[in-house]
Formats: structure tokens, C-alpha cells, sequence
């Protein structure tokens, strides 16, 4: 399987038959109907575009229509845990590593691809970051890749074929999705999680467009704590006290390690319950496994911290150009005194968002959350604080 179909994909989304449970572009849905109908669903699908384009529904429908008795009804109980990410046959495998997929991940995700399903009849991998292939990591996984199990089943999802090492993508069959336009995405995601336009607006620029993503975070308190914790640091930096911004930092850490805690739980559980069936060794390698992905999961979390401080300072930038009305209300309510507070100059702005993206490449580069997200605070109070200064 090399040759390519590239689908392009309409922003329309439908509920349509079968695939009940998510919404996805209606052509997609045809697609993979009739391909399920004929029995000819690929076993290796690279889904490409932007975020908020339909990718990880699709991602989510194709998992249904392979194991769904019922072709992927968003019903039953296997589509249920389908949906829910608990069901044991169908793996989401994130980055444990910085920034890329560890060869030991890869190697763990394919002794499981070559063992029997648990629940269904096949069993589906979805790669959530295609890009995060290197070459080692790719060597890993294309064995299996070129000569799956015939009831194993791969989903990579990038943001572009270029993106993804030519080895892997040429083995897949590439769905591309042009980007949904904001409104559409506004009115699936008020549909969705039953929240107000300037929530959905506001939840959707956090989250890059992702619809799926964004319902996600306004489902979730602990989630919202973050964002609200981060806001709170934020006003802190406008103010004159740096103790204070410190302890509004360490809030925001406190807000992600509560966000992670059922991750932690579940973790442990496993650990425990694995104890007597695993050596000494298999075990420490589960407890090691575990520790990387909780750190890869509070990186997740910190992407947020660093969405939600752009968008801030945007608003207060967009405030001292004078057209505040297309400033974004985040989902915590950013008081309007925030603006009247701090009004930086376009080019404060610009430096304020060099601040972050140093930040997120010392995360990307393993420096501790505290230390990347004390600098980011402190250096975003200088360039605030030069503004009242010189004005
Ligand atoms: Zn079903």
C-alpha cells in the first residue's frame, strides 16, 4: 500500500450514518462508509491539516468503524468507550519524548500491536503527532507498518504530509482537511459543549482551533483552574509586588499538577496492579514509562499557560490601538480593568511574545516547568512595567 488517494476534505461537517458519535467532514463519512461497506478501510490512514480541521474526529470515526460490531453506531457500549479513550484496544500514543517519540514507546505500542485484541476484534493506533517520527523512531514502527497484523489498524494525524518522514507517510493513505472557518467552528463547538459564542471563541484561540480540544477544556474545572490561575499571575505581573507574581507562579504549577492528578491515579493503580505479575525490571521500566508521560502531559498543560498569556497581552495590545471590541474574552472572565491596567505598544507586544516562545523552547529543551514559567512572568513584568515607565 504506497499509492496515495489525497482526499480533500470540505469544512461541512455531518453527524452522518454511521458515524453517530462524532461529527466529521460529510465526504470523509462517505468515504470511509463505503470503504467499510467494501471492506477495503486502509490499514495504515495519514490524516493532515490544520488544527480544528476534523482530524481528530476523523481519527475518532475511523477507530469506531473498526470496532464497533455494528460498523460504528456511537452507541453501543464498545463506541461509548471508543469515545470516552477507554477502550483497550484503541491506543492514543502522544510524544514521550520532548519533543519526539521514544524509540522504547514505539517499540512497547508494536509488542502490543502483535498480541490479540482485548475486547474487539481489531485494534487501532493512533499516533497523535505523526510529526514527532524521527528517524529511529520510524525504523522502530515500519516493520509493522509494512506488514500489520491483519487485524491491527494505524491513524497518524500531522499537520501536513511534508511534515511527517517520508518512510512513514509514503506507507500510509493520506485524508487531507482544509481548515474549518471560525464561525463553523464557533457554532460546532457552542453545539457541542453548550457554552456561550465568546466562550467558544474564547476556548477556541486557546486551543489553535481545535474543536475537539476546546470542549474539552471547557468540560473540564481543573482544566479552567489553570487558565484562571494563569490570568491571576498575569494581573499579578502588572502589579508592583515580584513575590507575588511567584506565588501566582507556583499557583499555575499547583493548578496543572491538580489537572494531572487522575492521570497520577490511574498510573498507580496500574502499577499496583501490576506488581505481582511483573519482575522487578518490567516494573521499574512501567514506573519510568509513566514518569515521562505525566511530564509530557504537564507539558501539554503548560502549551496552554503560554496560549492563554498571548492572548492576554493581545487584548491588551488590541486595547491600546484602540479597538478593544475584537478582543477576546477568555473563558474566566479577564476583567475589563485588565486593559485600563496595562496597555502595551505593538512593540511590547512583540517582545512579550519573543518571552513566551523562549519559554516554550526551554520546555521543549526539558528545563523545569517552575524555572521556564518564573523567567517567562518575571521578563513579561519587565517589558510591562518599561511601558508604564517610559508612559
Ligand atoms: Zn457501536
Amino acid at each position: 500500500m504506497s499509492n496515495v488517494d489525497n482526499i480533500a476534505a470540505p469544512a461541512e461537517r455531518t453527524p452522518a450514518p454511521p458515524f453517530s458519535g462524532v461529527q466529521i467532514p460529510r465526504n470523509v463519512a462517505i468515504l470511509l462508509s463505503e470503504a467499510k461497506a467494501a471492506g477495503t478501510l486502509s490499514h495504515a490512514y495519514l490524516l493532515t491539516g490544520s488544527m480544528g480541521s476534523g482530524k481528530y474526529e476523523t481519527a475518532m470515526a475511523i477507530a469506531l468503524a473498526r470496532i464497533c460490531p455494528n460498523g460504528g453506531c456511537g452507541e453501543c457500549e464498545e463506541c461509548r468507550r471508543v469515545i470516552r479513550k477507554s477502550h483497550p484496544d484503541v491506543h492514543w500514543i502522544e510524544p514521550e519524548g520532548a519533543a519526539t517519540y521514544l524509540v522504547g514507546q514505539i517499540r512497547m505500542a508494536m509488542r502490543n500491536a502483535s498480541l490479540t485484541p482485548i475486547r474487539a476484534s481489531s485494534k487501532v493506533f493512533i499516533f497523535t503527532s505523526a510529526e514527532a517520527f524521527n528517524e529511529q523512531a520510524a525504523n522502530a514502527f515500519l516493520k509493522t507498518l509494512e506488514e500489520p497484523h491483519e487485524d491491527t489498524s494505524f491513524i497518524l494525524i500531522a499537520s501536513s504530509r511534508e511534515s511527517v518522514i517520508p518512510t512513514i507517510s509514503s506507507r500510509c493513505q493520506e485524508i487531507s482537511f482544509p481548515s474549518a472557518s471560525q464561525p463553523a467552528s464557533i457554532e460546532a463547538l457552542v453545539a457541542k459543549a453548550k457554552c456561550t459564542p465568546e466562550q467558544a471563541r474564547a476556548a477556541l484561540a486557546i486551543e489553535d482551533g481545535s474543536i475537539e480540544r476546546a470542549s474539552e477544556l471547557l468540560a473540564s474545572y481543573d482544566r479552567r483552574a489553570i487558565v484562571a490561575a494563569t490570568l491571576e499571575a498575569l494581573r499579578a505581573a502588572v502589579g508592583d509586588d515580584r513575590l507575588e507574581l511567584l506565588a501566582c507562579s507556583s499557583n499555575i504549577l499547583s493548578a496543572i499538577k491538580g489537572a494531572c492528578k487522575d492521570m497520577e491515579e490511574t498510573y498507580n493503580n496500574e502499577i499496583e496492579n501490576q506488581r505481582e505479575f511483573l519482575g522487578k525490571g518490567a516494573l521499574s521500566e512501567l514506573k519510568k514509562r509513566f514518569k515521562r508521560m505525566m511530564a509530557s502531559r504537564e507539558r501539554e498543560m503548560l502549551t496552554e499557560v503560554f496560549a492563554v498569556t498571548r492572548h492576554w497581552l493581545r487584548n491588551n495590545m488590541i486595547a491600546g490601538i484602540g479597538c478593544s471590541e475584537l478582543a477576546i474574552e477568555l473563558p474566566e472572565g479577564t476583567k475589563r480593568s485588565d486593559s485600563a491596567a496595562c496597555v502595551l505598544s505593538p512593540e511590547q507586544f512583540v517582545e512579550a511574545q519573543g518571552i513566551i516562545d523562549r519559554a516554550s523552547e526551554r520546555i521543549a529543551r526539558n528545563v523545569t516547568p517552575r524555572l521556564a514559567l518564573d523567567a517567562m512572568l518575571l521578563d513579561i513584568r519587565e517589558v510591562i512595567h518599561a511601558n508604564r515607565h517610559s508612559g
